[in-house]
């Protein structure tokens, strides 16, 4: 133990913007300190034959040793035995579950007496997300500038956002749909969490960034990080940047998308969309909503939902009698020109942030790189 690195129930560490190493087992401490604090874990873990977002409360509850084999409409988990901790990539969850829930309740409302007793749902949630991705840390960041920093804001995404705390993780292997490095959005956790960890073989190399992080290290043993690990972390995601499964070319977005609002590829792609809406539900950025007002059948009880929608459910754009996108080419048109071109005029970025959920998860394959590289030409 360094001088400058005090161990165990030390009130002020030194420890924000510095590297440090622990033991892998040493997880556990920071897991023991997150539940000491109030923290619920949620983090990646085995369920349904998919790695999913889950309460989680020990390290055992990780999917030790397993990765996910991912494709266009293709996802397996496979057994490595390899002992890696986060030996995968992103699967079918985002952390938009957590922050801005598929089902969330408004208010509900009674018939009481005379009267109507309205209540709601006081408790807000305090999470820390244990496993969040470079690209999943840019996808919170873009839903904060939709929901915190616009003309009104969310104030059930804003109580949930300000308690979340963040243990991030670099990804040094990624998977076959991931083209983050083409969205600028990763391999490498820049900003936006509390710790970001590197996982090595029997050591985690993780960067401090903020006090409230360094405080979850308080009872943990640890050692600043030495020159090898550091060259180590940078070997490793500087040739994850080349290992991405998938590659955007987006110098030339979005004004190839507004100049081809005609192109021939959305008939042919309209042919193969289901109009499911697996692609908007796995993306972390999508945020569409509907409200609805949902009464028991005694008449005595009624709530106001708040659900996901998507772009392409054809109620979503029905409007003064008529619907706006009435068929699928119009659907999928509407939605791959907002994510990669309309989004830059309203939020200033990209929609996508390059997870590739949307490519795995499409059930017909449908892979947005390849429509845009089609669209440009270079593959007709
Ligand atoms: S559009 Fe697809 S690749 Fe881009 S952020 Fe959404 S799910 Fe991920
Ligand atoms: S692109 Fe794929 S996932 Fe999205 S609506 Fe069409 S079929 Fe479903």
């Amino acid at each position: 133990m360094n001088e400058q690195f005090p161990k165990t129930g030390q009130q002020s560490l030194p420890l924000t913007g510095k590297q440090i190493v622990i033991a892998k087992k040493e997880l556990q401490c920071i897991f023991e300190s997150l539940g000491a604090a109030g923290y619920t874990i949620v983090g990646p873990t085995m369920n349904q034959e998919a790695i999913v977002y889950e309460e989680i409360n020990q390290v055992n509850d990780l999917p030790i040793g397993w990765s996910d084999e991912q494709g266009p409409g293709h996802y397996r988990l496979q057994q490595k035995g390899d002992g890696r901790y986060f030996g995968f990539v992103v699967g079918p969850h985002s952390w938009k579950k957590f922050l801005y829930p598929p089902r969330l309740s408004l208010f509900r409302a009674s018939q009481n007496g005379d009267g109507i007793k309205f209540d709601t749902d006081q408790q807000t949630p305090q999470y820390a997300f244990v496993g969040a991705r470079a690209c999943e840390l840019a996808a919170i960041a873009r839903q904060d500038r939709i929901l915190l920093e616009g003309t009104l804001q969310d104030p059930h995404y804003k109580s949930r956002r300000e308690r979340a705390f963040i243990l991030a993780v670099n990804c040094t292997e990624p998977g076959a749909t991931c083209f983050c490095h083409s969205m600028g959005t990763g391999p490498t956790c820049d900003s936006g969490f509390d710790l970001a960890l590197t996982e090595f073989v029997d050591t985690l190399l993780i960067t401090v960034g903020s006090e409230l992080g360094a405080e979850m290290l308080a009872d943990c043993d640890l050692r600043p990080a030495g020159a090898f690990e550091l060259d180590q972390a940078r070997r490793l995601l500087t040739e994850a940047e080349t290992k991405m499964g998938r590659a955007l070319e987006t110098g030339d977005l979005p004004d190839l998308l507004y100049d081809n609002l005609d192109h021939p590829r959305w008939d042919e792609t309209a042919e193969r969309c289901l109009s499911c809406m697996n692609c908007t539900m796995v993306c972390p950025t999508c945020f569409c909503v509907d409200v609805q007002d949902v009464s028991d059948l005694t008449g005595q009880h009624t709530e106001r939902v708040r659900l996901w929608d998507s772009c392409f459910n054809p109620d979503f754009s029905y409007v003064y009698g008529g619907n706006l996108r009435p068929n699928i080419r119009a659907r999928y048109r509407q939605w791959l020109s907002h994510k990669l071109g309309s989004w830059h005029d309203q939020f200033g970025s990209s929609g996508c942030v390059g997870c590739g959920r949307c490519i795995t998860w499409c059930p017909v394959g449908i892979d947005l790189t390849e429509e845009i590289a089609e669209i440009r030409g270079e593959q007709s």
